[in-house]
């Protein structure tokens, strides 16, 4: 009896042993975003990746945003006019280094396709240093500490070591020794908690000063992502400076992980934010080969939000406004903390896209650009709009600029003279061509983007710009530093976008 008791619990404990081999640990974050003792957010992990999101952004009781991921499949449902039924969705299908985007309009149970392309898993940031001539004035977000969670108050790191090269720099984020290396023990621990400090803390006040409580922004998302991220439970994001065999041509800073990316050269899988291996600790203590220390803390945040699923190009762009909202010069931070704060009805709302514009004419970040040439077929024609997108182009100078008004009013579409068009259509009129070979490329710019737009023939406009110029030859023109070069680079790396978004 003995002897068959004990062959029973063998057998029960090889059960056990399987299932627990087999099991997938599973868990689970529950939020009340609007304190009202009713949980409205949940993310459910499984083996410390997200699996589901379930979202009530109006507090109604019913979730209006629900995300699941099966295999490659990451689905989004959003019902954005709250009426109890899914009016968007979203199908990504990971097809390893890039996804399949689907976007449908769900009206009456009918499904139709709207958007159909591919889009990168992985997320590339260019320094600004090349791109804009203003000169950033960093806000010390640490004086306006009171009031901001408990994470920050308690945040100490201490690095220790985990092996196979890795620190453990706080619970959920962790450092490969490269970084260390690169840019020192303790330049880059000290920039890596500016960056989550600053950042944490401005999103905490922003969250705090928001008093609309109706409705919640993407902000309570964010910020309930950092939380389960420093939490220490689910996969650690890594900072690795080692990546050699990435592609680090024109000026890229980093690039992050949005999917399930991985270095296989280092064994390093999603989460993980790779910093150029190019940039140094400069003997006068800020970066060789790279941008300022206050910008690359900037870019490491910004990197950190991709991590979490955000892209450019699709949605409501938060990385960008979150990093120009915490990190930016004060006339950006305005149009900046609007997006980060991420209370539009979708991006196609009118708000938004002029928030977008202004912002990247006052930072000189290139988002703005990126989120029209992306979205160029559907973005409606409207007077605010043609506005929007005039300030959107402030990124590519005034040449653009020039001919872009020009163009835009052959077709019968005004640009009114408003407080925030006023000093861009003065620096378009007082634009001059450094050369004809400049503005015949200015010319082909602004006519690739006026077919996009308003005549909403991307292929064509593609295929006439190509038949003109191309960024690569620009690029050359660019390398032979003659008196051009610097109008050439930056046309280059507009019509590198077009080549890429149209
Ligand atoms: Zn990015």
């Amino acid at each position: 009896m003995r002897a068959k008791l004990k062959y029973y619990s063998l057998i029960l404990i090889c059960l056990l042993a399987t299932a627990e081999l087999f099991a997938q640990k599973s868990q689970t974050f529950e939020f009340d975003d609007n304190k009202d003792k009713v949980i409205d957010n949940i993310f459910r992990y499984v083996d410390g990746a997200l699996v589901e999101h379930l979202n009530d952004r109006n507090y109604d009781q019913k979730y209006d945003y629900k995300m699941q991921v099966k295999g490659n499949i990451t689905r989004i449902e959003a019902d954005n006019d709250f009426d109890g039924k899914f009016d968007r969705l979203e199908i990504i299908s990971n097809k390893g280094t890039s996804s399949q985007y689907q976007l449908y309009d769900i009206n009456d149970g009918k499904k139709k396709l709207i958007v159909d392309r591919e889009i990168s898993n992985l997320d590339h940031r260019e320094t600004l240093s090349n791109e804009s001539n203003i000169k950033c004035s960093y806000e010390n977000f640490l004086r306006g500490l009171e009031g901001v969670d408990d994470f920050i108050d308690n945040f100490d790191p201490i690095i220790s070591r985990i092996g196979g090269g890795v620190f453990e720099f706080t619970p959920g984020v962790q450092i490969h020794k490269s970084c260390l290396d690169n840019l020192g023990d303790e330049k880059f621990p000290r920039m890596l908690r500016n960056s989550l400090d600053k950042g944490l803390s401005c999103l905490s006040d922003l969250a705090s000063q928001d008093k609309d409580k109706s409705m919640k922004g993407e902000i309570s998302n964010l910020l309930n992502f950092f939380n389960i991220q420093l939490s220490g439970k689910v996969n650690p994001t890594k900072f690795i400076c080692h990546n050699k065999d990435y592609n680090w041509s024109n000026g890229v800073v980093g690039y992050a992980s949005t999917s399930e990316a991985e270095i296989k050269s280092l064994g390093i899988k999603h989460p993980f934010v790779s910093l150029n291996p190019k940039m140094e600790k400069s003997f006068f203590g800020g970066i060789k080969n790279g941008p300022s220390t206050d910008e690359l803390e900037g870019v490491m945040f910004h990197e950190m939000i991709h991590n979490f699923g955000y892209r450019h190009g699709t949605g409501v762009d938060t990385s960008y406004g979150c990093e120009a909202c915490c990190f930016g010069n004060d006339k950006a931070k305005k149009y900046a903390c609007n997006i980060c704060v991420g209370k539009y009805k979708d991006e196609m709302d009118s708000a938004y896209i002029r928030d977008m514009a202004l912002m990247s004419k006052e930072s000189g970040l290139v988002s703005a650009e990126l989120f029209l040439y992306n979205n160029i077929e559907r973005i409606p024609v409207n007077q605010e709009n043609i506005e929007s997108f005039f300030i959107g182009l402030a990124t590519r100078g005034p040449g653009v600029l020039q001919e872009f008004k020009k163009q835009m009013e052959q077709k019968g579409y005004k640009i009114r003279e408003t407080s925030e068009t006023k000093e861009l259509i003065r620096d378009a009129k007082n634009y001059r061509p450094i050369n004809s070979f400049i503005a015949k490329v200015s010319e082909a710019y602004a006519r690739a983007l006026v077919t996009s737009f308003v005549d909403k023939e991307p292929s064509k406009a593609k295929t006439a710009l190509r038949m003109q110029i191309t960024s690569k030859s620009l690029f050359e023109i660019a390398d032979e530093n003659a008196r051009d070069s610097q109008f050439a680079a930056k046309l280059g790396r507009g019509i590198r976008m077009l080549e890429e978004l149209l």
